[in-house]
């Protein structure tokens, strides 16, 4: 690190868990955030001011006057641009040591593969089952932790999945593929504003004690927030031994 980010990075410098080191990690890391809306606008805030080196920032959809209610990162005079690239704008102002790469096409096949397996960590802050899915494969195909956010209504949800962990369950495991769970979506179902706040903070502090080497990350629980009265319960998911994507892995990255 360079004098400038020395003083920049000095509250994270000051604390026993992160020192010198852990802050150096998180420099020298990349995070894949998937989905640049309401999850994805504070998770990717957070990990830019707090010095993630690099940051991949994947969403195919244009910013709407709907979405400024929550996602903080676009803007009024940006409605219109793609949200990869708004959030980059932001993000650069925030903090210009950060290399932003802005993914403006929606994120699958190939460049999906390629953008997890070049990640430290990776954030679910998508909107829809099969991209979560993807994701989730992908991430247990490449041996790199995923941190998964949702939020609907009032209703927040945070998980993280490792695969470098031998007891982590995977997304698949909580939420098996081709079960009709029903879809609901912030476009017709509503969410209130600051629970995308709340759970994509969240988010960023699972990604960074991830990829900063500090901390007990939340592996194999879900962490259930009910915005209505600010309650917060978390339940035990177990791996799931016949799991098509996770059952039958082999032993990936130290
Ligand atoms: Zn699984």
């Amino acid at each position: 690190m360079n004098d400038v980010q020395l003083l920049r990075y000095s509250r994270h410098i000051l604390l026993d868990e992160i020192g010198i080191e852990g802050q150096d990690r998180l420099v020298a890391a990349t995070a894949l955030v998937v989905g640049a809306g309401g999850l994805g606008s504070p998770a990717a805030l957070y990990l830019a001011s707090a010095g993630i080196g690099r940051i991949l920032l994947a969403d195919g959809d244009t910013v709407d006057l709907t979405n400024l209610q929550r996602q903080i990162l676009h803007r009024n005079d940006r409605v219109g641009m793609p949200k990869a690239e708004s959030g980059r704008l932001a993000l650069g102002e925030l903090n210009p040591e950060v290399d932003v790469i802005p993914l403006t096409e929606r994120l699958e096949g190939d460049g999906l593969r390629a953008a997890v397996a070049g990640a430290t960590v990776v954030l679910d802050c998508c909107d829809n089952f099969a991209t979560r899915h993807a994701v989730n494969r992908s991430c247990f195909e490449s041996g790199v932790p995923l941190v998964s956010g949702a939020a609907i209504r009032f209703d927040g949800q945070l998980a993280v999945f490792d695969p470098r962990a031998d007891d982590s369950p995977c997304y698949h495991c909580l939420f098996p593929e081709g079960q009709d769970v029903e879809e609901v979506r912030c476009a017709v179902m509503g969410v209130f504003a600051p629970l995308t706040g709340i759970v994509g903070t969240m988010q960023a502090a699972e990604a960074l004690k991830l990829a900063g080497g500090f901390g007990t990350p939340m592996t194999g629980r879900l962490l259930l927030l009910d915005a209505r009265t600010m309650s917060v319960n978390e339940i035990r998911v177990p791996r799931d031994p016949g799991c098509p994507v996770c059952g039958h892995r082999p032993a990936v990255r130290p």
